[in-house]
């Protein structure tokens, strides 16, 4: 499909963006800079995610700024400084000092996106322990096996959460030996085997002095989102922190005044690398909703928190598209300056949907649990072609390869040729290491690459173009077809509001394209719609990719972090099983 490139012009931006030139920030730019404009602990003691964070600022002129700005479901407001943060979070520390948990040892939280889960998190890295976030709303099964593979020391949740589907766990999760709950003594009291949280944060001293950290100590660990199978844990060090901190400058565009608000829940890594940990890095405010999405109360927040910066997901862009734009009319945005987009392919539509409704183009970014940070990216100062990812971050190499019959790769330099995404290992937040699956982490270099496990193309230009993960590829009659195009090409029909699409088995094609489609609430399912969908797609995409195929359908299943999982559609097409589906949103 040809759009219509965005061209960015000085008027459209209100502050001269961190990256104002591509080419020369990317030619002087170095990440021992970058480590270099970070602190770094006091006495060379090594480098420490929680000090860049925070308590770097607590000593300083920021330290009575607001940090973390939290939304409760039932309305109230709890805020924290900079100072607060470094109190409680050094208390937390001091707990888990006092409970004798290691340096290296896991701490797990299942929480909401409630304060205790962000103290916990940095509280757990001024120790030098691990932090695990887990997503509120799984089940007991992935719970069990996420802490089992983990080999969690120690639980953090809530005395709600502990009863549904924690206690029962207790006794095959034996090396959890400490679980503190959240909330009021009298919900805790008679849980036994369970320590109240705020009680021993109470009682501990509020300065803490962060112990040597080497750079590569580990830091986080992260499950993949399950889109393509069973999570992945992902291994991530305290030198990650130099790249969250220069990725957010460069993609985000943090500045001293801005309001960040990052709607992923820290159970998805975005909600960690930039939904705590960058904004703090920057000294700059966050606003956390502790809510699910509704178009409503997300345009009242972006409103009264007046907040500039914001990072979102495609599945919530094209939910408020579905909310359609008359809502916004009743709202001053007019603070907002950036609107960027991360976790699954963001389709033009959408894109120039966010000019009209927001006067903003959303920023399309492209990374993943494996990379710890942004790797490719929209930038405020440069043009969109909407429906790419946009250009590799200063200090990231990325190419284009293809497999050779050596099993070794190359890149390859033709523009528009398409191939497996690559990246040169070497940036900071780089993982070190699927947890327990070391010849799976060995896999994924080959030939002094890193294979994403996308398909992709690039432009003549330099940008890069998503065109399906690997796993999702439909081979129909001898073409590669990615689902995205053709989910794309179906968006842009008035009736459609999500599509997932598959390729079916096919005795002469190979496969065939098959679509699932929900509609706008205005729309029904029916009989001509569904011909009206098929020639409006095969006008578009011509025969080869278009859908032979349209199923309408109430939603189309997702991962709690709002990812098609269309291994779950094909699953259910071909009548085989499941197989994992702990992450996966509630039909
Ligand atoms: P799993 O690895 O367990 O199957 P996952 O890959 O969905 O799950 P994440 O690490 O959360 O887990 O997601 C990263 C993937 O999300 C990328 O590899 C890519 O397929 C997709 N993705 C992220 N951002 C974008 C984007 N801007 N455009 C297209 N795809 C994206
Ligand atoms: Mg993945």
């Amino acid at each position: 499909m040809a759009w219509e490139t965005i061209k960015k012009s000085q008027h459209d931006l209100r502050v001269t963006p961190n990256l104002e030139d591509y080419d020369h920030t990317c030619a002087d730019f170095s990440w021992d800079a970058v480590r270099r404009a970070l602190d770094g602990l006091p006495a060379g003691a090594g480098l420490n995610i929680a000090h860049e964070a925070v308590d770097r600022y607590v000593a300083g002129p920021l330290s009575g700024r607001l940090a973390l700005r939290f939304l409760s479901k039932r309305g109230e407001t709890r805020d924290f400084t900079y100072r607060q943060l470094g109190s409680e979070t050094s208390r937390f520390a001091n707990v888990l000092r006092r409970l004798g948990v290691a340096k290296g040892e896991r701490v797990f939280v299942l929480a909401g996106r409630i304060p205790e889960l962000y103290i916990a998190a940095l509280g757990t890295l001024k120790n030098g322990s691990v932090f695990c976030p887990l997503f509120s709303a799984f089940g007991p099964a992935p719970i069990r096996q996420r802490i089992a593979i983990g080999d969690g020391r120690v639980l953090v949740t809530t005395a709600a959460l502990y009863r549904r589907k924690v206690e029962q766990l207790r006794s095959v999760l034996p090396g959890l030996r400490h679980v503190l709950l959240a909330g009021s003594s009298d919900e805790i009291r008679g849980l036994p085997g369970t320590l109240d949280y705020r009680l021993l944060m109470d009682e501990a001293e509020d300065r803490f002095v962060i112990p040597p950290t080497d750079p590569e100590d580990l830091a986080l660990l992260h499950f993949t989102s399950g889109t393509t199978g069973t999570p992945k844990g992902a291994m991530h060090v305290h030198q990650a922190v130099v790249a969250h901190h220069a990725t957010a400058s460069y993609a985000l565009d943090f500045h001293p005044e801005d309001v960040f608000w990052c709607t992923a829940d820290p159970g998805w890594v975005t909600g960690t690398s930039y939904g705590i940990i960058a904004p703090l890095t920057h000294g700059i405010t966050s606003v956390i909703d502790e809510a699910e999405f509704d178009a409503e109360r997300w345009y009242s927040i972006l409103q009264n928190q007046r907040v500039t910066i914001w990072y979102t997901a495609p599945t919530a862009v094209r939910m408020m598209m579905k909310a359609g734009t008359d809502i916004i009319r009743g709202y001053d945005l007019r603070r907002l300056r950036f609107i960027a987009s991360v976790g699954e392919p963001l389709n033009p539509e959408a894109v120039v949907w966010g000019r009209e409704a927001f006067g903003l183009p959303i920023h399309d970014n492209w990374w993943q649990t494996e990379t710890g940070g942004i790797m490719i990216a929209n930038y405020p100062a440069m043009d969109i072609r909407p429906g790419s990812m946009g250009r590799p971050l200063p200090g990231i190499e990325a190419a284009i390869v293809r497999h050779r019959p050596d099993k070794s790769v190359e890149p390859m330099d033709e523009p528009g040729t398409q191939g497996e995404l690559a990246l040169r290992p070497g940036w900071p937040s780089m993982f070190r290491g699927y947890l327990n699956e070391e010849e799976r982490y060995r896999k994924c270099f080959n030939s002094g690459w890193y294979l994403t496990g996308d398909l992709a193309t690039r432009d003549a230009d330099g940008y890069f173009w998503f065109v399906g993960r690997a796993d999702d590829v439909i081979k129909s009659s001898g073409h590669l077809i990615g689902p995205f195009e053709v989910e794309s090409v179906l968006l842009e029909h008035p009736a459609v509001a999500e599509a997932g699409v598959i390729g079916k088995p096919d005795p002469v094609a190979g496969e065939v394209v098959k679509a699932f489609v929900a509609l706008k609430p205005a729309y029904a399912p029916g009989e001509e719609l569904r011909l009206d969908l098929l020639g409006f797609a095969r006008k578009r995409l011509g025969a080869v990719v278009a859908p032979k195929e349209i199923d309408f359908v109430a939603g189309v299943p997702k991962t709690r972090s709002g990812k098609i999982m269309r291994r779950l559609l094909k699953a259910r097409e071909l009548g085989l099983p499941e197989g994992d589906t702990s992450t996966l949103e509630s039909e």
